[in-house]
């Protein structure tokens, strides 16, 4: 029996594990495997929700565990270190919880066909103290770390104001990068102080005491999106009070500032950095083609260049469209459509020459806040790009998480949590206060 391993739960990796695991795993006509470093799965475009504390991510995350038995793979938890192609063997790192006892030894996992499904991390571009000074929004526990250290400094400026010593503005946040995420997290915050003054964790007046400033060097903010989509949201934005500083490049940040290359320090008590990706660091140690940002090359079918038994999707891989000559952007759409593919191409074993994977575009939305979303949508049956923004939008981007939750669920389980998370929001605050 054939064993197909998947490295990576994230977007695409879980999506693949459940799609084979349903094809062939449930006949036995292969061994599906799934290996993750953590033990539950979180869909990243939400994480700029848990920053701000608009959602709570225990409930959105997915035991691998569950959903393994469920769908006929296996998990197995811990993070792959090595790459051997000769031997097809991965090695997976000795596992150890937090009391520090070595709970699992490193292991080797055999495979017939390997998936690689990393995803990628914050990219700094080499910029000084950027690393060091910076917080990044990869995972759950940096988001809800961010999150805490943003109550905190609330706090912190509320009790200053008791004290009569509170500078003006008490807290500030500057955000480096005005793509989707620093976009969607600045109009975040804006509510979330807001929710926070309303529940009296902080007594500062919201609109003066918290200045979110938002740096994109090029020219506009959401360089993806039209010239219009972009003015919309940057003037929602500044409406909201975020300071939206366009054509600025930051090349230095320390523990209170960040500069820029005009020469012009911006006062920051949180520096959150969502500037780019690149592919994590264990990309380098794969022996397999890579491009500048780290992230392995593969063909039309999505192999790797140096070895067709390995494949890789999503963030971790650089896939070239041959329509538009560029490689396609990190998202969870391509990682979606990528897991899509190969399942089809893995479920059909026995093939000589494999088809081509095609990238279809879809569009783009995002979120400006809790009531507005700006976007375009492409659609599957006419060719010109939709312009769509207000409330509409905004619910066919939360449209967007529930497509992923139907693709791992099914629909009465996507329904049955959907239900579930629409009480939850009556009975609860809008946004976590601790
Ligand atoms: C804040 C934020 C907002 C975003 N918003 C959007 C959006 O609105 N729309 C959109 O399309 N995209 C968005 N994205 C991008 C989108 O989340 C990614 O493109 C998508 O998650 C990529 O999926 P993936 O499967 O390649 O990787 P991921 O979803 O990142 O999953 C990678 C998985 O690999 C595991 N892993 C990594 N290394 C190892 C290892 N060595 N061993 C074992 N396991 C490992 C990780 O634990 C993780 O579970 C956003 C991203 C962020 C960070």
């Amino acid at each position: 029996m054939e064993t197909i391993v998947i490295v990576g739960g994230g977007a695409g990796g879980l999506e693949l594990a459940t799609r084979l695991g349903n094809q062939l795993g449930r006949s036995k006509r292969a061994k599906i495997v799934l290996i993750d470093r953590a033990p539950t799965h979180f869909w990243k475009p939400l994480l700029h929700e848990v920053a701000s504390g608009t959602i709570d991510p225990g409930m959105h995350q997915i035991e691998y565990a569950a959903q393994a038995a469920d769908h006929h793979f296996q998990f197995v938890r811990g993070e792959m270190i090595c790459l051997d192609r000769f031997k097809h063997t991965i090695e997976v790192n000795a596992y150890s919880p937090q009391d520090g006892c070595e709970a699992l030894l490193k292991r080797h996992i055999h495979y017939d066909k390997l998936v690689l499904a990393l995803g990628a991390v914050t990219n700094f571009f080499n910029v000084q103290g950027a690393a060091a000074h910076s917080l990044t929004l990869d995972t759950v526990h940096q988001a809800e770390f961010f999150r805490k250290r943003f109550i905190m400094s609330c706090m912190q400026a509320s009790s200053r104001r008791a004290t009569g010593e509170l500078p003006d503005p008490a807290v500030n946040i500057v955000i480096v990068g005005g793509g989707a995420t620093g976009v969607e997290l600045a109009a975040e915050l804006c509510h979330t102080v807001r929710s926070l003054a309303e529940y009296n964790v902080h007594s500062v007046e919201a609109s003066q005491a918290v200045r979110i400033r938002l740096l994109e060097s090029g020219e506009r903010l959401l360089p993806h999106l039209n010239s219009e989509l972009s003015q919309s949201a940057a003037a929602h934005l500044r409406r909201l009070g975020v300071q939206v500083c366009t054509t600025t490049t930051v090349v230095g940040v320390d523990a209170d500032s960040v500069h820029d290359s005009s020469g012009r320090r911006h006062d920051s008590n949180i520096t959150v950095w969502v500037a780019g990706v690149e592919g994590q660091n264990i990309c380098t140690r794969l022996g397999l083609s890579l491009n500048k940002a780290k992230q392995i090359l593969v063909n039309n079918s999505l192999q790797t260049d140096l070895d067709p038994h390995v494949f890789a999707i999503g963030d971790c891989s650089s896939y070239v469209c041959p329509v538009r000559g560029r490689a396609v952007p990190p998202r969870a759409q391509v990682a979606h459509q990528q897991a899509l593919f190969l399942a089809r191409v893995l479920g059909r074993p026995g093939r000589d020459t494999l088809p081509h994977f095609r990238y279809r575009d879809y569009g783009s939305l995002v979120s400006i806040g809790k009531f507005a979303a700006v976007g375009v949508l492409m659609g599957a049956f006419w060719r010109r790009e939709l312009l769509v923004g207000g409330r509409i939008a905004r619910l066919l981007y939360q449209l967007l998480y529930q497509k992923h939750v139907l693709s791992l669920h099914g629909f009465s389980r996507m329904a049955v949590q959907m239900l579930a998370h629409w009480i939850r929001t009556k009975v609860t605050p809008p946004v976590k206060l601790h």
